[in-house]
């Protein structure tokens, strides 16, 4: 019988995951001493990052989709379903189609979604751009955009904590390479007394808004959303009139957490900040957005967790060894500052960012970087 790893969550961190592990144990998978089986709901993985560019007509939809079985390590089974329990008791995953995974070793990769039922009036008044389907709808009312009044919101945690100011920035260029820039009023809101929940980052962008005149309003947690007349109100008690809101909607964990009784709140794991377990569980770990440690839920934390996590999880498979190396909270995050010019944070546990001098290389670098991933999810990079 082999030593079996499943994975649930065929998203950044799964695929990555299942293909390192893939690639450093192909010779036990090929003797059958290992099986390494990634099961996700979705048959076609979809670049998040992609969907700004989707908003500002700079992406097509189809740049940002690849099969999950064509990202796939030889020796990695992929089964598409959906798990709807986890029994801990017995080491199995339970499915939707009613079959079960057995696993010795289990990583949950099942990501973050957007709560858009907590504000009422949120699905009926707002657009959002952290799903397909809301960056196209975004991208039709920007193309009828004549000017008027943009309004965003954000919601915490969420994920991305950089893309509600890239897209602020990115509309403001858009909005004057339209020429409608002088008929546009931009409010930024933010649910803190600042700008952004890192500090390099909020003092950087205070000025760089006001010479932009975009608006900043603090303190500003939405609390309802008066769709037929346009206007957004806070739990504080500020209301901004809209022609346009623009929100990034609170997140929340898959329910697969709940309904096995291993989340906490917001339906996200308890998960150790250095080996990724999952507190209680000496089997299962937790890998990506789906943690509910304190830092950046990003694409690089998810790649720069997995690496750490592969490592762990080759040990853990061939000799049964506590896994050693640690994850110490890496994340890099590049920040578009318009349409032209960007900049990046990089930080660790340790170490807060700074914020360099954005320029047009590191947009490039950017932009190269959307079209490699797949090469980064493959696991040959
Ligand atoms: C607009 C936007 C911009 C972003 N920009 C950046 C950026 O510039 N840089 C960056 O690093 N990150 C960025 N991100 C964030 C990044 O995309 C996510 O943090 C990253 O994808 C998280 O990886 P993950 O593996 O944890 O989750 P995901 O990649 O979301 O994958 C989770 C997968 O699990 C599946 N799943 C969930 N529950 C189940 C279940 N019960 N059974 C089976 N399958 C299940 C889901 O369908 C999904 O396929 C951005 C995100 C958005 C929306």
């Amino acid at each position: 019988m082999p030593k079996r790893l499943v994975i649930v969550g065929a998203g950044t961190g799964g695929l990555m995951v299942a293909n390192f592990v893939a690639r450093d144990l192909h010779s036990e998978i090929e003797r059958e001493e290992i099986s390494v089986t990634l099961l996700g709901e979705q048959e076609t993985y979809t670049y998040q990052p992609g969907y700004l560019y989707v908003v500002f007509d700079l992406m097509r939809p189809a740049q940002l989709m690849r099969p999950v079985r064509d990202l796939l390590s030889p020796g990695v089974r992929f089964v598409h379903d959906r798990a709807v329990r986890i029994d801990t008791g017995k080491r199995q995953v339970l499915r939707a189609d009613g079959d079960a995974l057995d696993y010795d070793v289990l990583v949950l990769a099942t990501g973050s979604g957007l709560n858009l039922d907590e504000v009422p009036g949120l699905r009926e008044g707002a657009h959002w751009f952290y799903t397909l389907e809301g960056a196209l709808r975004l991208r039709d009312a920007l193309r009828r955009w004549q000017g008027g009044k943009l309004v965003l919101t954000v919601g915490v945690p969420h994920k991305c904590p950089v893309a509600p100011l890239e897209f602020t920035m990115m509309f403001e260029e858009w909005a004057r390479h339209r020429k409608v820039r002088d008929k546009t009023e931009i409010v930024y809101t933010y649910p803190l007394g600042r700008a952004h929940s890192i500090q390099a980052v909020a003092d950087w962008v205070a000025p760089e808004f006001e010479a932009r005149d975009i608006a900043i309003e603090t303190f500003y947690n939405l609390e309802s959303v008066e769709h037929e007349e346009r206007i957004a109100h806070s739990l504080e008690g500020t209301d901004l009139p809209y022609d346009l809101l623009v929100s990034v909607p609170a997140h929340q964990g898959d329910d697969l957490g709940a309904a096995s009784h291993l989340s906490g709140a917001g339906n996200w794991y308890p998960t150790d900040r250095h080996n990724l377990r999952l507190q209680g569980h000496d089997d299962i770990f937790i890998l990506g957005d789906a943690s509910d440690l304190p830092i950046s839920k990003a694409g690089s934390v998810a790649h720069f967790e997995a690496e750490v996590l592969a490592d762990n999880l080759v040990g853990v498979l061939t000799e049964g060894a506590p896994p050693a190396n640690q994850y110490n909270g890496r994340a890099f995050c590049f920040i578009e500052t318009g349409l032209e010019r960007a900049t990046f944070l990089a930080f660790d546990y340790e170490h807060p960012p700074t914020v360099p001098e954005p320029t047009n290389a590191v947009h490039w670098f950017k932009q190269t970087y959307n079209r490699i991933h797949w090469a980064n999810l493959k696991a040959v990079m």
